[in-house]
């Protein structure tokens, strides 16, 4: 049911900072940077072959990138699993006993549509659901 990783999310303090980094040091190519309000963060997308790492800087200290990072420090924070339609993944997955962050699906940056499964059923993994068009 899902297909393949989308793209790993990464909390980071300073995202142009991070930017060069990945872009710059590393040489992966920067395809866009939007800030989601919903969500109080601002993102930064950077392509390697066929999946993304998505770079992750709050816009606010009450935001869940804040918070993450308040308490593990900057370093990965979610996993990214593409699939084909986030609705009918959410409730496949409740069907199978995940417990779920999003009942619904929400907006993600670049269009997506995105949901969360609880990291208490995955082993302690932040997975996302998501959606693109
Ligand atoms: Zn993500």
């Amino acid at each position: 049911m899902v297909s393949k990783i989308d793209h790993i999310g990464i909390a980071v303090n300073n995202l142009d900072e991070a930017i060069k980094l990945y872009k710059d040091v590393l040489g992966l190519e920067l395809h866009g940077v939007e800030v989601v309000e919903e969500q109080k963060v601002k993102v930064a997308f950077l392509s390697i072959g066929d999946t993304e790492i998505e770079l992750l800087e709050s816009t606010s200290p009450e935001g869940p990138i804040a918070k993450f990072i308040e308490t593990k420090g900057q370093g990965i924070q979610h996993i990214a699993f593409k699939v084909g339609d986030v609705e009918a993944a959410l409730a496949e997955m409740k069907e199978k006993g995940m417990r779920l962050i999003d009942e619904k699906p929400r907006y993600g940056a670049g269009g997506a549509r995105i949901a969360f499964l609880h990291p208490k059923s995955t082993d302690g993994v932040l997975i996302e659901l998501c959606e693109r068009k």
